[in-house]
């Protein structure tokens, strides 16, 4: 069986855990000072908080640019259920506003609309999905027409480039996740980013039970601390972030090439400015998605479905009030969608193997 993911961890990581686990200082220390440090530089952000998981750091990059109850906040109902449930978790409302049927992110046009006819719009939660990068000059300039934070969440996007810079250090800030499926793991962690060191300043304060000075507690915070052990880990898969993406690059490259031509699948569309970084690979298919699973179930190739259920159709969003929005195209790609293993711990042979099954498929 070719897995759609897989952690590649080695003797670095287990020696700098080692490391931590002979210091003593488990919890919150050094490790989690220099992860963040080295994680900010990469990004191309002054500083950095890191968290207990990418949930956990979207919550905090939303609270500390100040959104809170009542708060309307715009976005992509087809990502995973975190994004739209860290902004319920500041007792504010998702807003969920179509996608872009080439891109498969949220449609900037759309938006516009939106904020057109809601004033009290107060933030954009935009989803880097797959890892493609959002449109973010369209995004940045709606953000200033309008007065609305421009938050990006990174979960899939380690390390996308949009004109040459990393996506995260565009808004008002960003959260990245690092579960083992992801582009760079921790086993679970996050890291909220921004280009602003009061907002980061804010992240840390709601991420350590709302002190700076122990146990004087300014806000109503949270326990939300990466530990040292994480962090340990964390720096040594930032060290080869740039090889694992490379590798997912070249992956996709050849199955691009090899499924151009294919009658009953999409490849992704990548806009010129965009450097993809292949979270995931996603084919749309023409036709039969059932049809397609059995085959590369019968050929012991994984897949994954992302997503299947745009989030404004999910039961826990319905019983809110939600499922009435008009997303034809997020409602229509959720049931075309197909991602097929492109993780950097796949060899060339398997690669060989994958496109030359799905090149033989018949629909
Ligand atoms: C993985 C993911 C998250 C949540 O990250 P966790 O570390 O699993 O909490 C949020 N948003 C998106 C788009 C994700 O893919």
């Amino acid at each position: 069986m070719i897995s759609i993911a897989k952690p590649l961890v080695d003797e670095t990581e287990a020696n700098l855990v080692l490391e931590v686990l002979r210091s003593g200082v488990l919890a919150s220390g050094s490790y989690v000072e220099r992860f963040e440090k080295e994680f900010a530089t990469y990004v191309g952000v002054g500083t950095a908080a890191a968290a207990s998981n990418g949930t956990t750091a979207l919550h905090a990059a939303l609270e500390a640019v100040g959104v809170g109850a009542e708060d309307e906040v715009i976005t992509t109902p087809f990502t995973f259920i975190a994004t739209a449930n860290s902004i319920l978790y500041c007792n504010a409302r998702p807003v969920f506003v179509d996608i872009d049927s080439l891109t498969y992110n949220l449609c900037p046009s759309k938006v516009r609309m939106v904020l057109k006819k809601r004033p009290n719009i107060k933030a954009i939660m935009l989803v880097h999905l797959y890892g493609l990068p959002c449109d973010m000059d369209e995004y940045m300039a709606i953000g200033k027409e309008y007065g609305v934070k421009i938050i990006e969440d990174c979960a899939q996007a380690h390390g996308a480039k949009y004109k040459g810079k990393v996506v995260g250090s565009f808004g008002d800030s960003a959260a990245f996740s690092f579960y083992p499926t992801k582009n760079m793991t921790t086993a679970e962690g996050g890291m909220v980013v921004s280009k602003y060191e009061d907002v980061i300043a804010k992240a840390k304060v709601l991420i350590n039970h709302g002190q700076k000075q122990r146990y004087y507690h300014e806000v109503l915070g949270y326990n939300y601390r990466m530990t040292n052990i994480h962090a340990a880990i964390g720096l040594a898969q930032l060290a080869k972030l740039e090889n694992f993406n490379a590798r997912r690059r070249a992956i996709a490259g050849r199955y691009n090439e090899a499924f151009a031509g294919l009658n009953f699948a999409r490849t992704p569309y990548i806009p010129e400015d965009c450097e993809h970084v292949y979270h995931q690979y996603t084919l749309l298919l023409e036709r039969d998605r059932d049809g397609f699973v059995n085959y590369l179930s019968q050929n012991q190739i994984g897949y994954g479905i992302h997503y299947p259920i745009p989030l404004n159709q999910q039961p826990v969003y319905k019983e809110r009030g939600y499922g009435n929005e008009v997303c034809p195209n997020a409602e229509e790609t959720a049931k075309r969608v197909i991602s097929i293993p492109v993780h950097p711990g796949l060899t060339d042979a398997e690669v060989d193997y994958v496109i030359e099954k799905i090149t033989r498929y018949q629909s």
